[in-house]
């Protein structure tokens, strides 16, 4: 068995760790006051800048095909980099991708919606959530109705990432009530000109999705994205196109968190020792580390089987919630490790303590992810023996 990375691994690791240091921590205080008067970290122009600059050293739609202009790269090197990109909070994702699904659009598609989107001037957002459907997706209520050759769209999405700046949006309604969720769903790509409108959710994160509303809002045939009535397979593929890559960023985190932490505990002194004297402490530190470890490797083994074809998603769906439940516990201890001041806006604990809060929620709570393997090893579908089967 070899752990090791490959030296194209370790390049690749090591640019992405440069550019993290050189372009984004030194952005993070300035981010922070940004947050906290309610406005973006990043807009759209820096955004952009950090991208093309990136781009000037090939860093361009990392998981984009190469024939799309990208780089192609493995799902194992893509959880690499966003481990790096997890080393700060500053809101940032290489330029160059796209939504997976906008790849199954037509050739007039792909061009007025996936390649804007690839090359940036365009951004998307995938609405399936509702206020009455979440983790019971299939729930939708969302309804296309047919009429001439135009399809009505009414109803409301809810929680919608990137839904309050997006160009266009992929929605999820129900065209055939009496098949739902069984080849009645359908996908339809939405100009937001074409009449739905959005509404910002205030979250105790920095993440301000939004709710979308359609009012009869009306879109000719050619804008169904696949096929008539197989829109949640759609759905299904974009949700699955990586559950890896939500705690591959917090692996990032937790290496910073865990990183101050020791920082602290080394320093700081109480009753006339450091606290890194004290085994209560020492304790916190040494789960941390034990976890972080466990994480990168549930991780990394996901995105490997990912790379060699297998079906990969009992192995994402533990890396998931492994993920979101040890995250939230570091960032935890972390905090108490450096007591009042772990509380306070000085220093960016609480701000990561809030962001992490949410890989716990969405694409897939922790009890869904439960669910996903109970059953696969209630049914015999996976063995206790897991991965060495
Ligand atoms: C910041 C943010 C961004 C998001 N971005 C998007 C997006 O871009 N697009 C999109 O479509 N959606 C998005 N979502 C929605 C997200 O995926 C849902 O919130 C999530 O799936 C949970 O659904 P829900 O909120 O309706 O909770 P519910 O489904 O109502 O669940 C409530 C609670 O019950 C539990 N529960 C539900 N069913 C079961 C069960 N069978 N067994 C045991 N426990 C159960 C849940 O785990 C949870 O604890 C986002 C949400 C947030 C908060």
């Amino acid at each position: 068995m070899d752990f090791s990375l490959t030296v194209e691994e370790r390049e690749v690791r090591d640019w992405v760790r440069t550019f993290v240091q050189r372009e984004l921590v030194p952005r993070e205080q300035e981010v922070l006051r940004r947050e906290r008067s309610g406005e973006p970290g990043l807009t759209r122009d820096e955004l952009t800048e950090l991208q093309l600059k990136a781009k000037e050293s090939g860093f361009w739609g990392v998981q984009t095909p190469e024939s799309f202009g990208g780089m192609g790269l493995s799902a194992v090197m893509t959880a690499l980099i966003e481990a790096e990109l997890g080393r700060s909070f500053v809101q940032f994702q290489f330029g160059g991708s796209a939504d997976n699904i906008l790849f199954h659009g037509n050739a007039e598609q792909q061009e007025r919606y996936l390649l804007p989107t690839i090359s940036g001037e365009r951004k998307s957002c995938f609405a399936i959530t509702e206020p009455g459907a979440g983790s019971d997706a299939k729930n939708i209520r969302t309804s296309a109705k047919k009429d001439g050759s135009d399809w009505i769209i009414n109803g409301e999405k809810t929680f919608i990432t990137g839904g309050n700046e997006a160009d266009f949006t992929m929605v999820f309604a129900i065209t055939d009530p009496e098949k739902g969720a069984n080849g009645g769903v359908t996908c339809f790509l939405v100009d937001r000109e074409m009449g739905w409108r959005s509404e910002y959710i205030d979250t105790m994160g920095e993440w301000g999705p939004a709710a979308l509303v359609f009012e009869d809002v009306r879109v000719p045939e050619s804008q169904i994205l696949g096929e008539l009535g197989k829109g949640f397979e759609l759905a299904m593929q974009w949700i699955g196109r990586g559950r890896y890559l939500l705690p591959a960023r917090a692996i990032g985190s937790c290496e910073r968190l865990l990183t101050m932490a020791i920082e602290h505990a080394n320093t700081r002194e109480t009753f006339g020792a450091p606290i890194a004297e004290r085994q209560a402490i020492q304790w916190m530190i040494a789960d941390s580390g034990v976890e972080l470890e466990a994480l990168r490797w549930l991780v990394l083994h996901a995105a490997w089987q990912v790379d060699s074809g297998l079906d990969s998603r009992h192995a994402q769906s533990m890396a998931k919630l492994y993920g979101g439940v040890k995250a939230n516990e570091i960032v935890d201890r972390v905090m108490q490790i450096h007591g009042g001041m772990g509380y306070t806006r000085e220093l960016p604990i609480e701000r990561w303590y809030r962001e992490l809060r949410l890989l716990r929620i969405y694409e897939g709570t922790d009890e869904i992810q439960r669910r996903t393997i109970a059953r696969n090893l209630l049914k015999g579908h996976v063995k206790v023996s897991g991965a060495l089967g």
